[in-house]
C-alpha cells in the first residue's frame, strides 16, 4: 500500500499501521479525538493508557506544547540539546501539553509523549497527512510488539492499511523520559541509555522507573507471547517440548527451538533481534519458552525490561 493512499485514510479519519525504527506503530492524527478513538478500539488498550504523538520535525513539538512563558524555564533549553542529539530517533519526551492534544491521547494528563520516529516511510506519511499521529504499537494490548508487517498482520487481520517497511531496525519501543527542572527521569527503558542522556543534560534528583516509579500504563505483565515464558533455571521444564531465547548462544543443547539474539553478544543487535525470536517462539510447536537473562546494563535494561513483562504470571489466552 502506498503512502500516498495511507495519508488520505488518515485524513479522512481513518487508522493505518506503519513501520518505525522501533515497532510498527497504528497511527490516527492526534488532533482527532474520534480517529483517535479507533486505535484504543482496535488494540483493545484501557484508556488510561497514554499514546506517543509521533512528529515529522523537532520544531512541530512547540506547536503541541505549552508555550514557554508556562514552561520550567530550562526545560525548553532541554527540549532542544535532547532533539538536536537524539532525534529522528528512539526517544519519547514527555512535556506539558496545550489544548490542541485532545485529552484521550493522554488519558487525560496534563502532558504529551512527543517523538520524531527515524524512519523514511514513517517521516512521509505524517508530512503527507499533514498531521501529528498518534501512534501506539500495531498490535493488541499487552501481546507481542510487532517488529514487521507479519507480525502486525498476525495480530489485526482486519487492518485494511498496513505499509511495509521491512523489520524495524531498532525492533523495541523507545525510551521514554520526563523533564524537570533539574533534568530527566527515565519512564521507560530503551536503547537510549541513562549514559546516553547523562552526556547531555543530568538526571533528576526524583525517582526514576528503576526506582519503582513508573509511568502510567506501564504494567507488570506486558508484551506477552501466547506460551509461558521463564527465565532459565527457574522452573523444571522438558527441553525437548521447549524453545530458548539466548543471548550469544551458550546452553542451547536438549532444545526443540533456538533462537540466538547475537552471537557476539551485542546488545543493541539482541534488541532488535527480541520480538522477532519471541514471535517465532509463539508460532512455533512448542509447549514454553526459555529466556536467558541479559545483563542488566546499558541496553540490556531494556531487553530485561520486555522480558520480565512477557514472564509475568503468564496465564493462556
Ligand atoms: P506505547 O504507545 O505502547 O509505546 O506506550 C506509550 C507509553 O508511553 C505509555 O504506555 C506510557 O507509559 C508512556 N507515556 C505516554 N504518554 C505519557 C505521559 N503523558 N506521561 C507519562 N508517560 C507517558
Ligand atoms: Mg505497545
Amino acid at each position: 500500500m502506498e503512502i500516498k493512499r495511507a495519508a488520505e485514510i488518515i485524513r479522512s479519519g481513518g487508522v493505518v499501521a506503519f513501520p518505525t525504527e522501533t515497532v510498527y506503530g497504528l497511527g490516527a492524527n492526534a488532533l482527532e479525538a474520534k480517529a483517535v478513538a479507533k486505535i484504543f478500539e482496535l488494540k483493545e488498550r484501557p484508556s488510561f493508557d497514554p499514546l506517543i504523538v509521533h512528529v515529522a520535525e523537532p520544531a512541530q513539538v512547540f506547536e503541541y506544547i505549552v508555550d514557554s512563558q508556562c514552561m520550567l524555564p530550562l526545560q525548553r533549553t532541554y527540549v532542544q540539546w535532547l532533539t538536536e542529539k537524539f532525534w529522528p530517533g528512539p526517544l519519547t519526551i514527555v512535556l506539558p501539553k496545550n489544548t490542541l492534544i485532545p485529552d484521550i491521547v493522554t488519558a487525560g494528563l496534563s502532558t504529551v509523549a512527543l517523538r520524531m520516529p527515524d524512519n523514511p516511510v514513517a517521516l512521509e506519511l505524517i508530512r503527507q497527512s499533514s498531521c501529528p499521529l498518534a501512534a501506539p504499537s500495531a498490535n493488541k494490548f499487552g501481546r507481542l510488539s510487532p517488529t514487521t508487517a507479519e507480525h502486525v498482520r498476525k495480530q489485526l487481520p482486519e487492518l485494511e492499511c498496513v505499509l511495509d517497511g521491512g523489520a524495524a531496525k531498532i525492533g523495541i519501543e523507545s525510551t521514554v523520559i520526563s523533564l524537570q527542572e533539574d533534568g530527566f527521569t527515565i519512564l521507560r527503558q530503551g536503547v537510549i541509555t541513562r549514559e546516553d542522556l547523562e552526556k547531555i543534560l543530568p538526571a533528576s534528583g526524583h525517582a526514576a522507573v528503576d526506582a519503582g516509579l513508573a509511568a502510567p500504563g506501564l504494567l507488570k505483565a506486558h508484551y506477552s507471547p501466547a506460551k509461558p515464558l521463564y527465565f532459565a533455571g527457574q522452573k523444571e521444564i522438558d527441553k525437548s517440548r521447549a524453545g530458548i531465547i539466548s543471548l550469544r548462544g551458550a546452553n542451547i543443547g536438549g532444545y526443540k527451538l533456538a533462537e540466538i539474539l547475537s552471537p557476539t553478544g551485542d546488545l543493541r543487535e539482541a534488541a532488535a533481534n527480541l520480538f522477532g525470536a519471541l514471535h517465532k517462539m509463539e508460532d512455533a510447536e512448542i509447549d514454553c519458552i526459555v529466556a536467558e537473562p541479559a545483563p542488566e546494563t546499558g541496553i540490556g535494561l531494556a531487553i530485561m525490561d520486555r522480558l520480565r513483562k512477557a514472564a509475568y504470571r503468564w496465564r493462556p489466552r
